[in-house]
């Protein structure tokens, strides 16, 4: 039978799904599509599919039949319940060796659990981070697959070949590490996409309000920027959108409504950075910078009551903070690996983020440089590039910061990340104090600066 040769199948047949078939097809591989509702299959073949290579399925046993061994099997469902549900369907009619592969923004912890129940039933689970939205999913994303390592040497072929490129050719695409990495890996990377987001629109809401710039200069700035070291996916798209002009010859982007949505991956980071101690402060002020946004209406009623001021160079404050928040994102990474003994590769995960995403930038190129210089860098504020990039930024973000906070206006991040900065290049903060409280009326203990790891009790008020 012709059919029974399918390099891989694809369950899922919405968007994301679509793109990446069609994404294989293009690169030489036979995909075999299917859908829980099955009418999806045949609309797929006589519209989108059509003339390509691409075949369908009738039910998950005809999919299973047409396929090579071991079988790879990619869902492109919706994240949750569904994936499990499928996951349960095709175990019996898999063998030994086969292969399925999430790529659905699925939570890491339930990745890391498939992982391991599938794994007693000797089938190989991946669990991928896709980024890049639709189009990056038809002409190239960035994949960060994780799981069970036996499963790589199967689909790397497909994974590299399907994946964004850079440089002289480079796939944003790599093994990230075991269990749920790959989408832990994910979930750092949007984490990482609201804490640039964040800055961005800090950087306008000043750009406009303080050095009230119109929307031409504003956009001319941007495009500057774009052609720095902050050059970068969403510095391109700002300049466009801030250009844009409605149908009735006016800008559209003060007509947008100020209430920013989210579908949960930054607040994932902003708890696991809770969770694991790591001070991921930037991200976890981007989430809460999209919740106070989404108060509008109370927001509209304090403005009439409460008032503020009346009343530089930002792209300096724009690239320190950027670097604070990358930093803080792999710190978490750092941190995660030693939660869950996961060997992660620093440098390839840049790179894996370099093209394809939302995060995608020359910048990333520098931190894979860094990486590559130790990959065992503790801290990308360590590495000689950054800390020396930072030095220079210095004066402009403390200005920047300043005269914002003196106009009134909010900058969650920006603020943050110099806080941060400042925090972490103290060699002494003001934690002995802290202590010192918690050992006063908790009987909480301290060390002593001189005698660490010997915990002393002081009895702070001589009684008793
Ligand atoms: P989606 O709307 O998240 O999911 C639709 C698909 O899931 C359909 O094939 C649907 O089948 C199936 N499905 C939904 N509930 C199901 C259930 N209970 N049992 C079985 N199948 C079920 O599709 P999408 O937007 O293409 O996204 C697919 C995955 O990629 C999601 O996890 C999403 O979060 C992720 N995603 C990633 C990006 C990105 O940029 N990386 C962008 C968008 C989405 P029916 O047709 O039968 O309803």
């Amino acid at each position: 039978c012709k059919y029974v040769s399918s390099d891989i199948a694809l369950i899922g047949l919405a968007v994301m799904g679509q793109n990446l078939i069609l994404n294989m097809n293009d690169h030489g591989f036979v995909v075999c599509a299917f859908n829980r509702t099955v009418s999806k299959v045949h609309d797929f073949l006589n519209n989108e599919a059509k003339g390509t290579k691409v075949i369908g399925a009738e039910s998950l046993e005809d999919m299973v039949s047409k396929l090579k061994k071991p079988r790879r099997i990619l869902l492109l469902v919706k994240a949750g319940q569904a994936v499990d549900d499928f996951i349960d369907k095709l175990v019996p009619l898999l063998e030994p060796g086969d292969i399925i592969i999430d790529g659905g923004n699925s939570e890491y912890r339930d990745t890391t659990r498939r992982c391991k129940s599938l794994k007693e039933k000797n089938l190989l689970f991946v669990g991928s981070g896709v980024s890049g939205g639709e189009d990056g999913a038809r002409y190239g994303p960035s994949l960060m697959p994780g799981g069970h390592k036996d499963a790589w040497p199967h689909i790397k072929d497909i994974f590299q070949s399907i994946a964004a490129k850079v440089g002289t050719g480079e796939p944003c695409c790599d093994w990230v590490g075991d269990e749920g990495a790959g989408h832990f890996v994910k979930m750092v990377h949007n984490g990482i996409e609201y804490g640039d987001m964040q800055l961005i629109c800090e950087a306008y809401h000043l750009m406009k309000d303080v050095l009230c710039m119109d929307h031409d200069e504003m956009a001319q700035a941007f495009d500057q920027w774009n052609k720095t070291e902050l050059d970068s996916f969403l510095i391109e798209i700002t300049a466009n959108i801030l250009k844009f002009k409605d149908a009735d010859g006016t800008h559209l982007l003060p007509k947008i409504r100020d209430s920013a949505g989210q579908k949960g991956t930054g607040k994932w980071t902003a708890i696991s950075a809770l969770e694991y101690g790591t001070p991921v402060t930037l991200i976890g002020e981007a989430v809460f910078a999209r919740c106070l946004s989404s108060l509008k209406d109370e927001r509209v009623q304090a403005s009439k009551s409460l008032t503020g001021p009346q009343g530089v160079i930002f792209g300096y404050a724009l690239y320190a903070s950027k670097i604070i928040s990358y930093a803080q994102g792999f710190m978490l990474l750092r941190q995660a690996a030693v939660e869950f003994g996961w060997s992660l590769n620093y440098g390839a995960i840049a790179l894996m983020w370099r093209g394809g995403c939302i995060i995608r930038s020359v910048f990333l190129g520098k931190i894979k440089e860094a990486f590559d210089r130790n990959s065992e860098l503790q801290s990308l504020l360590l590495d000689n590039f950054f800390s020396k990039a930072v030095q220079d930024c210095q004066d402009s973000w403390r200005g920047v910061v300043s005269t914002g906070v003196q106009q009134g206006i909010p900058m969650p991040c920006f603020t943050t990340a110099l806080s941060f900065y400042d925090g972490y290049r103290h060699e002494m903060l003001p934690a002995n104090l802290l202590q010192a409280q918690r050992d006063y009326f908790g009987a909480h203990t301290y060390e002593l600066l001189s005698n660490p790891g010997k915990f002393n009790h002081t009895n702070w008020t001589g009684h008793g």
